[in-house]
């Protein structure tokens, strides 16, 4: 049977989002193909979506919205969706479903799709209500007839959810709604299999270097300077010299790279942020950004900007 790998964040993010509605419901799955593709995000439907007790229809605006900033940001493909089937039991894609996922295909180019059916399985009555999801794969050649798929859990947050959510990410989403729904409420076609160890470290340390090449680029294309990038005993170092002002900023490199320091000077005037005040990352471009204008601002004395052009 194939195999498709999914973060335990993302699973029990399909799973709340299934138990929020009083109809069917779905999203868009993100993440890597390869020899057994991976899912670093499953979405909630985009707001301009329909949903009824026996369909529900995608927002497209939405999907090519954040199907953009997946490819762009991260170098992420779209490879599927998922929609609940409500309470109806059935854990298979409909024919509805398959005609569907088809013309994707067709239209698309797509070499194949993945879809995941969610279902509730507990009576209305119960006070812990419990998900079933099943994955299947349309493979181009015969798209009307998937095959079911062997879930593998990786366990914990997907590092690109966590990334997201520290930067409060606007691809309207609730980053943390997945924490209300325990793993004990999804079961599926699961497996026990562990992935490697070291292929979870390295999609964090790739998700890591993204995030800090997003934070350079914020910073040069906010400033109009370039940033000096050096590694310390101590850190990550950033410098860069904003019209008169000498910024300094250190971060530490262990996961979720938070900011250790950040220092301002222009002559004999100085400012530092103070990291135990508020946590801020280095993946949260824009707080850093707003972290070092204040910085600027308080050795000049003024709440502007002085001008950035020497
Ligand atoms: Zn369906």
């Amino acid at each position: 049977m194939n195999r498709i790998w999914i973060y335990e964040s993302e699973l029990r993010a399909i799973a709340q989002e299934t138990l929020s509605w009083k109809s069917e419901t779905g999203g868009d799955l993100f993440g890597k193909w390869g020899s057994e593709p991976t899912i670093f995000l499953a979405t909630r439907l985009g707001p301009q979506s329909r949903r009824s007790q026996s369909q529900c229809q995608f927002d497209l605006h939405f999907l090519e919205q954040i199907s953009t900033a997946m490819a762009v940001d991260w170098g992420l493909q779209f490879l599927g969706d998922w929609h609940s089937h409500y309470r109806s039991g059935v854990t298979h894609p409909s024919r509805i479903d398959r005609n569907r996922i088809g013309r994707l295909i067709e239209r698309n180019g797509f070499e194949r799709v993945l879809e995941f059916i969610a279902t509730i399985v507990t009576p209305e009555s119960e006070a812990i209500q419990k998900t079933q999801v099943h994955g299947y794969i349309f493979p181009k050649a015969h798209w009307y007839s998937p095959d079911l798929l062997e879930i593998g859990l990786i366990p914990g947050v997907s590092p690109l959810r966590e990334i997201l959510t520290l930067r409060d990410a606007p691809l309207a989403q609730d980053w943390n709604a997945w924490q209300q729904v325990s793993t004990d409420q999804v079961s599926g076609w699961v497996t026990t299999v562990q992935p490697p160890v070291e292929l979870v470290h390295s999609y964090r340390d790739s998700f890591a270097r993204r995030a800090i090449l997003h934070l350079i680029f914020q910073l040069e294309t906010t400033f109009q300077i370039p940033v000096v990038d050096a590694i310390s005993d101590n850190g990550r170092d950033f410098s860069m010299q904003i019209a008169d002002t000498d910024i300094r900023l250190r971060f530490s490199e262990t996961w979720p790279f938070p900011i250790v320091s950040v220092q301002a000077r222009s002559g004999s005037e100085t400012s530092s942020f103070d990291p135990d005040q508020e946590f801020v990352t280095a993946f949260q471009c824009d707080r850093v950004v707003a972290v070092i204008r204040s910085l600027i601002g308080r050795v000049h004395h003024t709440d502007e900007l002085p001008p950035l052009s020497v």
